[in-house]
């Protein structure tokens, strides 16, 4: 293996017990926390490095990078799972439908609508996660949390979506811990059993505050590319 294959696998490495440490710390056990590997705009080597070392929870925020990346390696590892975590425009969402395991990243009502749709057209169902803007913050995705209860319902009854959990992407000059917090307490509120929280600089304390699922990219693969 090359020195950036074994770097990055050493890394990987200490991720996991990073995460081990948090939920032995919390009293949780590991079975229900899973890494979701960030490798967008990541160099192939390093995701191919991540792919030898065992890793099959990939994270991609763009569709079409992500179906170019993936669609050779796929037919190699029957077991990959492939989250969309990026914002989803309407006009990929026949793409997105087709190709990703999970979408992480459901953050509105015309989507919702539209997913539902392609799903009813294809047969193919795709669990979603519900991306919560728990700052409030103007500029980013999400549903309010005001607005999390209505929006639930809605995606659940009124259009017959999968939603398996929330998402959240705190403001990143804030402590997180609230945020993972309101986030944990929402899906346990609703019922839903998958919590996606937590990046590189901030993991094991979504661990801690009950994530069961961590997308950590920079601290596995190290510094992005430039897009
Ligand atoms: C890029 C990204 C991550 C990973 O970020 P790192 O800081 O590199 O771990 C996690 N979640 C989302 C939604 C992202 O866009």
């Amino acid at each position: 293996m090359s020195n950036v294959g074994e770097a990055v696998a050493a890394n990987l490495n200490r991720v996991h017990q990073r995460i081990a440490e948090a939920a032995t710390g919390a009293g949780r056990g590991l079975g229900d926390i899973s890494l979701v590997a960030v490798s967008k705009m990541q160099p192939i080597e390093r995701v191919e490095a991540v792919l030898d070392a065992g890793q099959r929870i990939f994270g991609e925020n763009r569709v079409q990078e992500a179906i170019a990346r993936w669609t050779p390696l796929r037919p190699r590892y029957p077991d990959l799972r492939l989250h969309l975590i990026g914002p989803l425009q309407s006009n990929k969402v026949r793409d997105a439908v087709g190709f990703f395991d999970v979408i992480e990243s459901l953050d509105r009502e015309r989507l919702a609508r539209r997913l539902a749709a392609t799903m009813e057209e294809t047969g193919r169902r795709v669990p979603c996660l519900i991306q919560v803007n728990t700052g409030e913050e103007p500029q980013k995705a999400g549903v309010a949390p005001a607005e999390l209860a209505d929006f639930v319902g809605f995606c659940r009854t009124e259009i017959g979506l999968e939603i398996t959990g929330l998402m959240c992407i705190p403001p990143v000059d804030e402590n997180p811990a609230p945020h993972f917090a309101l986030l944990a307490d929402a899906a346990r509120r609703h019922g839903l059993a998958h919590v996606s929280m937590g990046m590189s600089e901030d993991f094991e304390t979504a661990v801690r505050f009950g994530a069961t699922h961590v997308r950590v990219g920079s601290a596995i693969f190290g510094d992005r590319e430039m897009a």
